[in-house]
């Protein structure tokens, strides 16, 4: 089942999976065309097409509905080991980006063209973008900004203390000798 209107054709070559080096086939879905390995259910994601793929529209999440992921989602410890894969477009070596910053799954991401899902790997992706991961990752930012911001203004202030009393501490010395 090869469809030659598909984007790598468009491109005048066949893509291959950059992990197994199958060729990728195109599929569509919900209308948009994506390849993947049949081999290894892998799929590239054009950055083109990537708000579409991974379903991500403007929503709005309440503050339990994005706290609730608190719980779902961690940021990642340690890593599988690590391997770099060609862009199937460019054949350059894929940077290995965490998508978001909780979402757990590591994507090969290729600047100019592109991103590779592993198996599931979209999915799993989609999950998180419908369950509020973009919005919560905002949320998470400013409440680090908050908390940061905070224990510097606490710094500045024991600083000011400091400085203040020994100010005065020096001032009453002054007056004691100038009488
Ligand atoms: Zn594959
Ligand atoms: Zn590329």
């Amino acid at each position: 089942m090869t469809d030659l209107s598909s984007a790598a054709a468009k491109n005048g070559h066949t893509m291959e999976c950059p992990k197994c080096l199958k060729p990728l086939t195109v599929r569509t879905e919900d209308g948009l065309e994506m390849d993947y390995c049949e081999a290894c259910h892998g799929v590239w994601v054009d950055h083109l097409k990537e708000k579409k793929a991974l379903k991500i529209k403007p929503e709005v999440f309440s503050m339990d509905e994005l706290a609730r992921l608190r719980k779902l989602y961690v940021p990642l410890g340690r890593r599988e080991p690590i391997r770099y894969v060609p862009c199937p477009v460019c054949k350059q070596l894929m940077n290995r980006k965490i998508w978001g910053s909780y979402s757990g799954v590591v994507v090969d991401v290729c600047g100019e063209h592109g991103s590779w899902y592993d198996a599931k790997e979209i999915e799993k992706v989609r999950e998180y973008v419908a369950l509020g991961g973009i919005e919560y990752e905002k949320m998470v930012k400013t409440d680090q900004g908050f908390s940061d911001l905070h224990s510097k203004l606490i710094q500045e202030t024991t600083r000011l203390d400091v400085k203040i009393s020994s100010a005065y501490r020096r001032a009453r010395l002054w007056s004691l000798i100038g009488l």
